[in-house]
């Protein structure tokens, strides 16, 4: 496997690899991760999707990729997702996959297409004190110390940030900017998570840097991500021939291990109860997803809370992961990941909602109205309540959401990164609370009137869900604690999803899963055709200088006279200007004195 960048390995086409009729595969799990290894597998590999089998825990394909109508509860997504052009694998599949909407297309054309016509950008990204817009809400806010600790944090070797977090390297003048808020909002991180997923966030999203204050750039499906995504996907796959063995929870993959060669060597698993195996030999790839954002969530209702449900059995991923991770230390720590429940748990819901004074809440704060919006967003992104305890965000996608979705209904999503705090107007944790109160908290930080937020809460549908392991993945780790997608000497077998290890991408994306997917296959089938690269915009000056001034605030950048005068009438200074909006300039040459001084100072600081 190896990366590339442009377009020529992007349109080439791979040799079939050698040897790959003989081979078959199993797939741990049917979310992003296990549907990108089979249609890899597929395309790049061109295996039989015949000789492809899918297994998953639960009783359809997507994982957190959700998206359904409870025929008594209502419509349900767990999540929502933001996706960006620089998803490089996701995209370089999606072309591959026909769109179930538009003939002739494929997913990607019909994706592009939209998002061309109808571009996703918010009116107004945040509130606070119930409804008011925050002041200067296109500006970062950072103070010159948090500028210092960001720049810091962003050139700082990986191996210093192991197992610190991001209050660690951050201080209070940073997590009081807006920065911090647009970028906490958009990402789910908080000040306990990983300080490294945050150095690598800044540094794999500098393109998006200038976008983060009304989502300009950010890109959404037409309908939910399982409807948009998933189906077709699923729907291409079973053309090929590829089996999916649903409600099946894999239970252990067990291996071979000398000196220089690990081979899987045989499956286990559980169907309703009943317990299933299969010896395999070397020509049986296994692609195993371990961790999942989605394990135990819970749904709840109007009137019910959700469950919170913490406890890793038998079938459950992390339980898997466990067993395998004995047999090898190159086979990562789950406890990692999945012990610190308090720091990984999210809660999220599901609300619907007609016509009336919602609506019109909405609309006062969105500035767009919902029922006007057909076929398109009404927030356009992520709206928080800046002071909301729960750090609630909330959103408004394209309407409507699921296609069985009838004209008088609007379908929007809410986020909470402190579920287990009590809520500004509902005295208790959002984890605590039914649809109902999740609805009146929602309703009082837009500003309905407190004497009307217990019945407009009653006039909507609300269905929570708790997530423990959402965000499992952001906890302070350390290399090692997960495994390479292919460990060292692995012969027939490899990781996929948000827990195994790659280059420079960042998790809590749909692009990770992919790409692990995408990396896996062309390992172990040795695809002769590059994986896209991570995008490389920290490689890329002007969206470096670009990003500067967007987290300055405009302000341009103030370089002493020296270094102004050194980069004058140089490709840099001209750059410089171009992206940083570097005042004007003086085009005098600079003294012999001033130059040595200049570089001596430049030396010292690169
Ligand atoms: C609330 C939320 C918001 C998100 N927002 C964004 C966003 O804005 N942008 C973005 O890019 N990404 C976002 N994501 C992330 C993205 O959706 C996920 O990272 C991605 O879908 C994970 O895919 P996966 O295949 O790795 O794991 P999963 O989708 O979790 O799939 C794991 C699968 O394994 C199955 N399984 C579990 N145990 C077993 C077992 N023992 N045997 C067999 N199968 C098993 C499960 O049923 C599941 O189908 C969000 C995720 C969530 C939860």
């Amino acid at each position: 496997m190896y990366y590339s960048g442009g377009n020529y390995e992007a349109f080439a086409r791979p040799r079939k690899p050698k040897g790959v009729d003989e081979k078959s595969a199993y797939i741990v799990g049917a979310g992003l991760a296990g549907l990108a290894a089979a249609a890899f597998l597929v395309r790049d590999g061109q295996m039989d999707g015949r000789r492809i089998t899918v297994f998953d825990a639960a009783k359809l394909a997507g994982g957190a990729m959700d998206g359904i109508k409870h025929s008594e509860t209502g419509y349900r997504i767990r999540g929502d997702r933001e996706q960006e052009d620089h998803m490089e694998c996701l995209w370089d599949l999606m072309r591959s996959i026909p769109s179930i909407e538009v003939e002739g297309a494929s997913v990607l054309d019909e994706f592009y297409w939209l998002n061309k016509e109808d571009p996703t950008y918010s009116l107004r990204r945040a509130t606070r004190n119930r409804g008011e817009p925050i002041p200067m809400a296109d500006k970062m806010t950072l103070s010159p110390q948090a500028l210092r600790e960001l720049a810091t944090l962003a050139i700082t070797r990986d191996e210093d940030l192991y197992d610190k977090r991001v209050s660690d390297v951050v201080g209070q003048e940073f997590l009081d900017s807006d920065f911090w808020l647009f970028f906490k909002t958009m990402f789910a991180m908080i000040p306990c998570h990983s300080a490294l997923e945050l150095k690598l966030y800044l540094n794999r999203f500098v393109h998006v840097i200038s976008g983060m204050h009304d989502l300009s750039g950010i890109t959404f499906t037409r309908y939910n991500q399982y409807e948009s995504f998933i189906v077709p996907w699923v729907k291409w796959l079973e053309g090929h021939g590829v089996t999916f063995v649903y409600d099946t929870r894999v239970t252990d993959v067990l291996f071979d291990i000398t000196a220089g060669r690990k081979v899987a060597r045989r499956i286990e698993w559980l169907t309703a109860g009943k317990r299933g195996a299969r010896d395999l030999t070397e020509n049986d790839l296994v692609f195993m997803t371990i961790g999942s954002p989605v394990e135990n969530s819970s749904r709840g209702d109007q009137h019910t809370p959700a469950k919170f449900d913490t406890e890793i059995r038998e079938g459950s991923i992390w339980a898997l992961w466990r067993n395998i991770a004995k047999q090898h230390p190159s086979f990562g720590r789950p406890d990692k990941f999945c012990t610190n429940i308090h720091d990984s748990t999210q809660m999220t819901a599901t609300v619907t909602f007609g016509p009336g004074k919602v609506a019109d809440y909405i609309q006062k704060i969105s500035q767009r109205d919902p029922f006007v919006r057909n076929g398109h967003f009404f927030t356009g992104g992520n709206l928080t309540f800046r002071d909301s305890a729960w750090s609630i965000s909330w959103n408004g996608e394209r309407q409507p959401h699921f296609k069985a979705q009838r004209p008088d209904e609007v379908v929007s999503w809410i986020i909470g990164l402190f579920p287990d705090k009590p809520g500004n107007f509902v005295p208790k944790p959002m984890l605590e609370c039914t649809g109902e109160e999740i609805a009146q908290e929602w309703l009082y930080h837009m500003g309905v009137p407190v004497a009307e937020i217990g019945k407009i809460a009653k006039s909507v549908s609300c269905n929570p869900c708790t997530l423990p392991f959402c965000v499992a993945f952001f906890l302070p780790r350390r290399a090692g604690d997960r495994p390479a997608v292919v460990p060292e000497h692995a012969v027939n077998f490899a990781f996929i999803g948000q827990f195994a290890e790659t280059v420079r991408d960042c998790i809590y994306t749909t692009e990770y899963s992919v790409r692990t997917g995408m990396e896996a296959v062309h390992t172990l089938l040795d695809v002769q055709r590059g994986v896209p690269e991570v995008w490389g915009s920290k490689y890329d000056l002007r969206a470096l200088i670009s990003s500067a001034v967007v987290l300055r605030d405009g302000q341009a950048l103030e370089l002493p006279e020296p270094y102004r005068k050194l980069l004058d009438r140089t490709d840099i200074g001209d750059l410089v200007r171009q992206w940083g909006q570097l005042p004007g300039g003086d085009p005098t040459s600079i003294s012999p004195e001033d130059r040595v001084l200049a570089e001596r100072e430049l030396g010292t600081l690169v």
